[in-house]
């Protein structure tokens, strides 16, 4: 048996000829940079996500650091985010000048608990960062009411939720601001870099969009200090080919979750556990191991690929650690040393997962894994 983490040849072969017909288009056009392939990408998704602005930039870190820029998060400002997260929203904080507060996450949905969230608020406070990781929201409504009520910003890191939703608003249509990554191994992934900044409020669009074309609306009057940090045409054609997808990939995906969940209930992993107030789209399917490492190479052994997201949170990095690393989170830190991932994408076959089922329980069961500690 081989089953990867995933497969973007599978869904190449599905999209060739329509892939090559978009992106001809686009080399033959000339037009490379802002042109009509990201405008009507950006529509698009402003559509699919029922906000009213969207803005594409150039990576999902790049659309975090524009949203707090836009927001007015700077120097002397905070901003509460969860640890147990890819680091990509640490550094945008950190770059536009101010200081992150960790929170602790729900150990049930690996998300930033909302009563954590609110104990980590001080007089700084400017904003907070939802991350809604794995493909399911944060409890958002809980968290807009804090922001609400504390006159907080609420920005949503949806990079690995694009379609999940929570009582029936999609990811990012909750938040003052929202911010996609559409790395290529995302549910809707680009073929290089991409991001994208979504807004209900047009001036927040208007100041993003600026801020991604070097602080500037008009040829060379530079109203702002901006960034190089457009999304190319190419990729925006490759990303409206896929977005007519992403639906039904989605579905496909939770289809794999509940025929992972069907095969492993009672097993020796504990399974994602669904907040039931809206869809998650598994990004990743993420179950818990007290022997995480150990589990790993007794799967890889038997074919079986499997990841860990994330092996150190944040607070907890070198780059980090000068300022958070006393800090104590502890069930960040427990996430951190027992969440494995498992093979997920919409093209794993129905007889993978249960490939990968058996190989769990047996290495589960294995003298290897008894005989170890870790
Ligand atoms: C992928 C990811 C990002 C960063 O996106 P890039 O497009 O790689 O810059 C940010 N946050 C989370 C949670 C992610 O998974």
């Amino acid at each position: 048996m081989n089953v990867p983490m995933l497969d973007l040849a599978a869904e190449y072969r599905d999209l060739e000829a329509e892939l090559a017909d978009a992106v001809g288009k686009v080399i033959a056009s000339g037009r490379f940079i802002l042109g009509p392939e990201g405008e009507a990408l950006e529509h698009e998704v402003a559509a699919y996500l029922g906000v009213g602005h969207a803005v594409a930039v150039a990576s999902g870190t790049d659309a975090l650091h524009l949203a707090l820029r836009a927001a007015g998060i700077g120097p002397r400002d905070e901003v509460v985010m969860p640890s147990f997260t890819f680091v990509a929203a640490a550094e945008a904080v950190c770059h536009v000048g101010a200081r992150v507060v960790f929170a602790d996450i729900d150990p049930a949905t690996y998300n930033l608990d909302p009563a954590a969230c609110e104990a980590a608020i001080g007089p700084a406070t400017r904003a907070v960062i939802a991350v809604h990781l794995f493909g399911q929201t944060a409890d958002l409504a809980a968290i807009s009411a804090i922001c609400q009520r504390r006159g907080l910003t609420l920005i949503e890191d949806c990079a690995q939720a694009i379609g999940a939703d929570f009582d029936g608003r999609r990811a990012g249509a909750w938040g003052a601001l929202g911010c996609f990554s559409f790395y290529p191994t995302k549910n809707l992934g680009a073929y290089g870099d991409a991001g994208m900044v979504v807004t209900n409020d047009p001036k927040l669009a208007e100041v993003v969009r600026m801020l991604r074309h070097h602080g500037s609306r008009t040829a060379y009057r530079h109203e702002m200090i901006g960034y190089n940090s457009r999304l190319d045409e190419l990729q925006a054609a490759i990303l409206r080919v896929k977005l007519k997808r992403l639906d039904r990939w989605n579905a496909q995906r939770r289809e794999r979750a509940g025929l992972y969940r069907r095969l492993l209930s009672g097993g020796p992993v504990g399974l994602p556990v669904e907040h039931g107030r809206g869809a998650h789209v598994y990004h990743q399917f993420t179950v818990r191991a007290p022997r995480r490492d150990a589990l790993r190479e007794e799967l890889a052994a038997r074919g079986v690929a499997s990841a860990v997201y994330y092996p150190v949170p944040v607070h907890r990095q070198p780059a980090y650690a000068l300022d958070h690393g006393g800090l104590s989170l502890r069930e960040s830190e427990r996430a951190a040393q027992e969440a494995l991932s498992l093979p997920m994408y919409p093209q794993l076959a129905e007889s993978a997962v249960r490939g990968v089922c058996d190989a769990l329980r047996e290495a589960a069961a294995s003298r290897e894994l008894l005989r170890r500690k870790s």
